[in-house]
């Protein structure tokens, strides 16, 4: 495994990977390592020659300064964690000055809409700041594949439309969400519960879980509703919205359609600590 700080040191070893013909598997990531970024990692090894990770708290995708503050770093833990897992890996870790220059600023997009929807409404800008950085690394590492998580569906599909939009030739995969043992969705952000708040965030899948239940014989508004109902007399939880959507458009579903894909998608505040999550509904 190779730890790489400077841009320039990546393209020169992105160069003579291409000269030798080996395919390029990309991670995107900001850190504080979990079982759900190692899955991601272990597949990207699968299918190809070698693996860049990128270790990088992206500050334009924050639109809270104190959340980028609060973010958990913990780069040690992080090497040593990969460096377990293969020699065909090349971990990417940049200061933000060797991404952004002095212009830390993120470009607009249009994602055809995506980036209306959920995160979106509540994360200002966020999308942006998605799209800006997962550009540029794209342009550095030239990656035949890129692996991302379903964790962050709407980021996904952002990322899908990326490179439709910019006509890129990286193959975009999705990968499955990985979960604690009570079902809570793995996130760098879980580090930052209690042992009681993280306990209790289990509740968010399980509600996923009632709904998509639910959903086989309800309209979308009677899940939207009876979720509602069930934050009003959960007190540990905070909701912020629950929504269920077309696979791959995100649009609100109103009327439930033979041939289309919906999922339902929460975001929910546990104390400071902002969780969110999504499950297939058919
Ligand atoms: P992050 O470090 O949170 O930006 O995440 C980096 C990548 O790991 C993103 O593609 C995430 O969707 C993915 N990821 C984060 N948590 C999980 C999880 N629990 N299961 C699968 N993928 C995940």
């Amino acid at each position: 495994m190779q730890i790489i700080k400077q841009k320039h040191d990546l393209q020169q070893q992105v160069k003579t990977l291409k000269f030798q013909g080996k395919s390029i598997g990309f991670v995107p990531t900001m850190g504080a390592l979990h079982a759900g970024h190692l899955a991601l990692v272990k597949q990207a090894l699968q299918h190809c020659d070698v693996v860049v990770v990128s270790i990088f708290v992206n500050p334009t995708q924050f639109e809270n300064p104190e959340d980028l503050l609060q973010y958990p770093r913990n780069l040690e833990k992080d090497v040593e964690m990969l460096s377990q897992l293969d020699d065909a890996l090349f971990v990417f870790q940049p200061e933000a000055s060797q991404i952004y220059g002095k212009d830390v600023n993120a470009k607009h997009f249009s994602f055809d809409g995506i980036e209306d929807q959920m995160e979106g409404q509540f994360r200002k800008g966020h999308f942006d700041g998605v799209g800006t950085v997962v550009k540029k690394f794209f342009e550095l590492v030239q990656p035949d594949k890129a692996f991302f998580g379903e964790k962050d569906f709407q980021q996904l599909q952002i990322i899908r439309k990326l490179v439709e939009k910019l006509q890129l030739t990286v193959e975009v995969v999705g990968c499955p969400i990985e979960r604690e043992e009570s079902g809570l969705a793995r996130s760098s952000r879980n580090e930052r519960l209690s042992l009681e708040q993280r306990q209790k965030a289990a509740r968010l899948y399980a509600v996923l879980q009632q709904a998509k239940y639910c959903f086989g014989t309800k309209s979308a508004l009677e899940v939207k509703k009876w979720v509602k109902t069930q934050f009003e007399v959960e007190s540990d939880l905070k909701l912020e919205y629950f929504e269920i959507a077309n696979e791959d458009t995100l649009q609100p579903l109103h009327e439930k359609q033979r041939d289309e894909k919906y999922r339902a998608f929460i975001a929910a505040y546990s104390g400071e600590i902002r969780l969110i999550d999504n499950i297939a509904l058919n």
